[in-house]
């Protein structure tokens, strides 16, 4: 029976890629981990992406071996068919997801504490809050609206929409539409460029779910606005549903 077990145990490693994470530790995060409390370099999950996919160098080209993996699966099958995908961003800790903020905070012309935030909000991640603290998400080719209707960007998107949940990706933030609409009605506006790895990010949801409440998030400017924005059910979970795993 045990040894019946142990060959069940073995099966299920080599055809269910979940599991196997799970048995490695990844899938049962720290609230640190969710919040991106993370040094990536020190982190055994995680890897380099390599020069020829990315713009990033080190310390920013980081992000989990697992989404590394079907990344460059995918990109190779993009290339195929005359897509070119190159990863412009990938993992960023609270730490750097601070600076963000707080930059465009200081920068921001909004007077109103709440209103600045909303409109930071419509494109960045507030510390603690980010997919891209979790090594499973990228940023494909440009975040510049331009590139996206252009007819390189238009045809990248198409390849993407139809292929790259062979892949595990699907894209969080689609387009946004009023209630009813079966459309996003919150979260962050659509990004074309953003792709997420959803076996691996599906969990992190789920524990994000369990672990982290408003009072987990704090440390940076603008942390009084967190509770008024609703910024954990507006942002952390305003995505499109993932496709299951
Ligand atoms: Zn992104």
């Amino acid at each position: 029976m045990k040894r019946f077990l142990f060959f069940l145990y073995i099966v299920l490693l080599a055809v269910d890629p979940v599991t196997a994470q799970q048995v490695e530790g990844a899938a049962a995060p720290t609230r640190e981990f969710l919040l991106g409390k993370t040094h990536f370099e020190k982190d055994t999950n995680f890897v380099e992406i390599a020069p020829a996919y990315t713009v990033l160098r080190r310390p920013n080209n980081f992000i989990q071996k697992r989404t590394l993996e079907a990344f460059l699966k995918m990109r190779e099958a993009a290339l195929q068919d005359g897509v070119k995908l190159t990863a412009t961003s990938a993992s960023r800790n609270f730490w750097v997801q601070r600076y963000i903020w707080e930059q465009k905070w200081q920068k921001s012309s909004v007077a109103k504490g709440v209103d600045r935030a909303r409109s930071i909000l419509r494109y960045n991640s507030m510390c603690g809050t980010s997919r891209h603290h979790w090594g499973t998400d990228l940023d494909f080719n440009s975040p510049k609206l331009e590139y996206w209707n252009s007819e390189e960007g238009r045809r990248t998107y198409e390849w993407l929409c139809g292929n790259a949940h062979k892949f595990g990706f699907y894209q969080p933030y689609t387009e946004k539409g009023e209630p009813g609409s079966g459309k996003r009605t919150t979260g962050y506006n659509e990004e074309k460029w953003h792709w997420s790895y959803y076996p691996l990010a599906n969990i992190y949801m789920k524990y994000y779910r369990e672990l982290i409440t408003e009072k987990d998030l704090g440390g940076f400017l603008g942390q009084e606005f967190v509770p008024g924005l609703e910024v954990i059910d507006n942002y952390v979970f305003g995505v499109a549903t993932p496709p299951s795993i």
